[in-house]
């Protein structure tokens, strides 16, 4: 599902200097496949990777999910949402992942 939103570039000297720029971001809140059932891990066994079909705008993929390694019937797939996805989120929630390695163990606001 993507969701359009707009989002005011904060300046600081880069090419849109100011102007309001479009963002697209998925967001399976409201709406969604199955996928939004996939849970995030920082040991990952999914990786998603953006496909072109029926449109060619590179803002609106799809986004098709790869197995990373052979993952055991029953094992719960997961796929890394990524940092922008943290930097955003990670005020709100922590990682559960469990990995030893796990990358938001805390809430950004957590010691
Ligand atoms: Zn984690």
């Amino acid at each position: 599902m993507k969701i359009k939103s707009r989002v005011q570039d904060g300046g600081g000297g880069g090419e849109r200097g100011g102007e309001v720029a479009e963002q697209l971001c998925v967001d399976a809140a409201q709406f969604g496949s199955a996928a939004r059932f996939i849970n995030h891990s920082c040991r990952p066994n999914l990786a998603p990777v953006r496909v072109f079909t029926d449109v060619r705008d590179l803002r609106l993929p799809n986004v098709a999910l790869f197995a990373l390694r052979d993952i055991a019937a029953g094992e719960e797939l997961t796929f890394d949402y990524g940092d922008k996805f943290w930097s955003v989120k990670s005020k709100f929630m922590k990682c559960e992942c469990d990995a030893p390695d796990c990358r938001y163990p805390t809430k950004s606001t957590e010691e």
